[in-house]
C-alpha cells in the first residue's frame, strides 16, 4: 500500500490547487478524481465551458445586433452552428483539464481515478477500474457540489435539465423556460436569449441575484427586460411536466394564483448542494451538517484532525476563487504555516452583458449593521470609453464609511467589471478610503475611469464627469 502525507479526494479547482501548495511545501501527494478528466465542476461543467459558450453567443450577437453600426457590413445572413459552438467550447475544456494533468505531473503528485471513500481516517479506498488502497497522515475532502433538484421537477437530462446538459443542447430552444434568476440561470439564460430562444425567467425572490447589491439586481432586470427577457420575479414553481417535447412549469405568485408557463426546455438552476455521496464520511468520523456540507472550524479541519474540507462542500460562497483560496489554506495549515482568508473580499462575479461585480459588504448588510456609511456612484454611460465601444448601461457604486472614509463595498455594473473588481479588492484588503482611490491616476480612456469617479463621488460629491 502506498503511503502518503496528504490525500486529496476530488480535483476541482480547490483539490488541485491543495495538491500542488502541498507538493510545493514538499510533502509527498496524491489526488483522487472519480472522473477520467482532472479540474471538477468549474473546469468541466461550470467556470470556463459557461464562460466559453457566453463568449461565442457575445461575438453572435455583436455581429447581428452591432456590427453594422461600427461600419462592418456582412453580405448574406449570419447564422449559428451550435454543433460547431459546442465543439469550440468542448476544446477549450479539454485543453484546460490537459493543463491540469501537466500541473500535476510537473508536481510529482500521484493521480488516481476512481471513486474515493474512507475506510477509516488515515486510509482510503479508490474503486475504478480495480480497487486500490492508500494510506494518508492528512486527507482534504474536495469532492464539490452538484446542482440542487426540486423534488417535484423529474431532471430527464432532455428537456428537463440542468447546467450540465444545458452547456451541451443539440438544438437551440425555442422558448427555454428557467426556475432560478440566480448565476447560472441569468449566465445561460443570455447564451440562448443571444442564439435567439425566448428566455422565460421565474424567481422565487422579488429580485433576480438576490444575495447582491440590491442595485444591482435592479440594474440588470432593467438591461434583461431591454434584451427581452422575460423575468417573472416572486414566484415560486410549484410544478413542472412534460409532455412529449412540451414543458409545462406552474408558478405561484405573490398573490397566490397559478401561473403557467409553456416551454420546450426547462433549465432547473436553484443552487447547488454540497457532495458527499459515496465518500463514506461516518468510517473516519467526519460529521456532516444539517445540510449535508462538510462541518469545518475555522481551520477548515472537521470533526476528525486530521482530515481537512475545502471548497463547495463546506459552509460559504460556492466559487471556484473561494475554493482555490481554502485550498492553499489548509495546505499551509498542514506545513505549520499561519495563512488566512479574508472572506469578506472574495468577490462575486456574475458574467452576463454588462457583467455584475461585487466585493465587500451590500447597503442591505451595512443598515443591519447600523454601519454609518455614504455612497458614492458613477454612470458608466458618461465615460468616453464606454461611448466608444457603445456599453453605456451599468454603474460602479462605493460605500464607505462616513466617519473614517474606509472602502465597505464596492458594486459594479458594466463592461468588463469582471476585470475590474479586482482594483476594489486590492484597495480593500489595504483598507484604502475612497479618498485614496480618488487621487489615484487611472488612465484614460478605460472603465476603470468609473471607480476613481464613483471613490470621487463618495468623497465629497465631487465626481468630476457628471
Ligand atoms: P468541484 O469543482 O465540484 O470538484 C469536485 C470534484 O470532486 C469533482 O470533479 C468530483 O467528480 C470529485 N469527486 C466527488 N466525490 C468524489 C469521490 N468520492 N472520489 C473522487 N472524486 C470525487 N465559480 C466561479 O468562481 N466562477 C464562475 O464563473 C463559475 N461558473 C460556474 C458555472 C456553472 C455552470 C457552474 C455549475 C458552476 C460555476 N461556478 C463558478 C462554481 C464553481 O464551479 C465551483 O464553486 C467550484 O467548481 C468548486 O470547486 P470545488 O473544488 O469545491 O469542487
Ligand atoms: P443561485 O443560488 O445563484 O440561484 C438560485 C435561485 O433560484 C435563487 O435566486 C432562488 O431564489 C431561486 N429559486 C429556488 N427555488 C425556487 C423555486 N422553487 N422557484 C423559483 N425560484 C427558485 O444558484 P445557481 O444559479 O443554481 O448557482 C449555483 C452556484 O453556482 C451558486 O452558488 C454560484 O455561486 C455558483 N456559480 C457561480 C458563477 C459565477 O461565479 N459567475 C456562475 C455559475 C454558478
Amino acid at each position: 500500500m502506498k503511503s502518503y502525507d496528504v490525500a486529496i479526494i476530488g480535483s476541482g479547482p480547490g483539490g488541485y490547487v491543495a495538491a500542488i501548495r502541498c507538493a510545493q511545501l514538499g510533502m509527498k501527494t496524491a489526488i483522487i478524481e472519480k472522473y477520467s478528466t482532472l479540474g471538477g465542476t468549474c473546469l468541466n461543467v461550470g467556470c470556463i465551458p459557461s464562460k466559453a459558450l457566453l463568449d461565442s453567443s457575445h461575438h453572435y450577437d455583436d455581429a447581428v445586433k452591432h456590427f453594422e453600426t461600427h461600419g462592418i457590413e456582412i453580405p448574406g445572413e449570419i447564422k449559428v452552428n451550435l454543433e460547431k459552438m459546442i465543439a469550440r467550447k468542448q476544446a477549450v475544456v479539454d485543453q484546460t483539464t490537459g493543463g491540469i494533468d501537466f500541473l500535476m505531473s510537473k508536481n510529482k503528485i500521484d493521480v488516481y481515478h476512481g471513486t474515493g471513500a474512507f475506510k477509516d481516517a488515515t486510509h482510503i479506498a479508490i474503486t475504478g477500474d480495480t480497487i486500490k488502497e492508500i494510506e494518508a497522515k492528512y486527507s482534504i475532502i474536495a469532492t464539490g457540489s452538484k446542482p440542487s433538484t426540486l423534488t417535484f421537477a423529474t431532471v430527464d437530462k432532455e428537456r428537463i435539465i440542468t447546467s450540465t446538459e444545458a452547456l451541451k443542447l443539440k438544438e437551440i430552444p425555442k422558448h427555454l423556460i428557467i426556475i432560478g434568476g440566480g448565476v447560472i440561470g441569468l449566465e445561460l439564460g443570455q447564451v440562448y436569449k443571444r442564439l435567439g430562444s425566448e428566455v422565460t425567467v421565474i424567481e422565487y425572490m422579488d429580485r433576480i441575484i438576490p444575495t447582491m447589491d440590491s442595485s444591482l439586481s435592479k440594474e440588470l432586470n432593467k438591461v434583461f427586460r431591454k434584451q427581452k427577457f422575460k423575468v417573472n420575479l416572486s414566484h415560486k414553481v410549484t410544478s413542472v411536466e412534460r409532455n412529449g417535447n412540451e414543458i409545462l412549469v406552474t408558478a405561484e405568485n405573490k398573490k397566490g394564483e397559478l401561473v403557467d408557463f409553456k416551454g420546450d426546455y426547462c433549465l432547473v438552476s436553484v443552487g447547488r448542494s454540497p457532495y458527499t455521496s459515496g465518500l463514506n464520511t461516518e468510517s473516519a468520523g467526519v460529521k456532516l451538517s444539517d445540510r449535508g456540507q462538510v462541518e469545518v472550524n475555522d481551520k477548515l479541519q472537521t470533526s476528525t484532525s486530521n482530515i481537512y474540507a475545502i471548497g463547495d462542500v463546506v459552509k460559504g460562497a460556492m466559487l471556484a476563487h473561494k475554493a482555490e483560496e481554502e485550498g492553499i489554506f489548509v495546505a499551509e495549515t498542514i506545513a505549520g504555516q499561519k495563512p488566512h482568508i479574508n472572506y469578506n473580499l472574495i468577490p462575486g462575479v456574475v458574467y452576463t452583458w454588462p457583467e455584475v461585480a461585487s466585493v465587500g459588504k451590500t447597503e442591505d448588510q451595512l443598515k443591519e449593521d447600523g454601519v454609518d456609511y455614504k455612497s458614492g456612484q458613477f454612470p458608466m454611460r458618461a465615460l468616453g470609453r464606454s461611448r466608444a465601444s457603445m456599453d453605456l448601461d451599468g454603474f460602479v457604486k462605493i460605500l464607505a464609511d462616513k466617519t473614517t472614509d474606509e472602502i465597505l463595498g464596492v458594486h459594479m455594473i458594466g463592461a468588463r467589471c469582471a476585470d475590474l473588481i479586482s482594483e476594489a479588492v486590492v484597495a480593500m484588503e489595504f483598507r484604502a478610503s475612497a479618498e485614496d482611490i480618488s487621487r489615484m491616476s487611472h488612465a484614460h480612456p478605460t472603465y476603470s475611469e468609473a471607480i476613481k469617479e464613483a471613490a470621487l463621488a463618495a468623497t465629497e460629491d465631487r465626481a468630476l464627469h457628471i
